[in-house]
């Protein structure tokens, strides 16, 4: 099963309560009005997966409330043909989401059943997405330099090498923070040795941590 009636009603409902919430970019919403969101999950729980909430996936870790990935998307800020850097694959929802909007995804995830099943899960939607199973603090400089790096995992800092990878007038977006709640942050690269920094408000997400983990 892919997607259904019943599903995509479901779907409906939830992204027109996020555009409620704020989220205005409409190649957003249409994205995530398209992607499938439980499959990502469990299929038991098909209607948990249209209730606006984060929910636990395998390894510990959770697949993100569907209004940060909203918003996290958003503040990304890309068109057709970006190359995106993920960090943090997870269930791969939001590289999907990324996919459908025809964006160039690499997404890096350091649980390596994480990083398989997602594979799974993507393959049954069709999208072209390069997956990686490592560190991401490291990033994937060969395939840089990107127009977007999305962290979905709570960053202590920003990793320095990420920087590094992106493309003048690139965005990076991170929540940052060492304690129990992180501040959604940008960074532009506005030049060869210079960043420019915004905050958009406070989310909670699951820590970056570093290494990989063979489960
Ligand atoms: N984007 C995901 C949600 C991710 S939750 C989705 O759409 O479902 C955060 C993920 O980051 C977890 O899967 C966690 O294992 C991963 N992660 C944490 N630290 C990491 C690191 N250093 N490199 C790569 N992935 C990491």
């Amino acid at each position: 099963m892919t997607d259904s009636f019943e599903a995509r009603g479901l779907r409906e409902k939830l992204i027109e309560s996020i555009r409620q919430k704020g989220i205005a970019d409409e190649e957003v919403l249409r994205a995530m009005k398209k992607v499938p969101r439980h499959i990502f999950m469990d299929p038991a729980f098909l209607h948990h997966a249209y209730v606006d909430k984060a929910f636990p996936i395998a390894s510990g870790q959770t697949i993100s409330q569907p209004y940060t990935v909203a918003f996290q998307t958003s503040l990304l800020n890309v068109k057709k043909r970006d190359k995106v850097l993920e960090i943090g694959t997870g269930s791969g929802y939001q590289a999907a989401i990324l996919a459908e909007m025809g964006v160039r995804v690499y997404t890096i995830e350091r649980c390596r059943e994480l990083f398989l099943k997602a594979q799974q899960t993507i393959a049954t939607l069709g999208y072209n997405i390069h997956f990686f199973y490592g560190d991401g603090f490291e990033g994937k400089e060969q395939y840089g330099p990107f127009d977007g790096i999305l962290i979905t995992a709570a960053a202590p800092e920003i990793p320095p090498a990420l920087l590094k990878q992106l493309k003048t007038g690139g965005r990076l977006v991170v929540p940052l923070g060492k304690g129990d709640y992180q501040v959604m942050t940008v960074a532009v690269r506005t030049g060869e040795e210079t960043w420019e920094y915004s905050s958009h408000g406070t989310f909670v997400f699951v820590p970056l941590l570093r290494g990989t983990q063979d489960k």
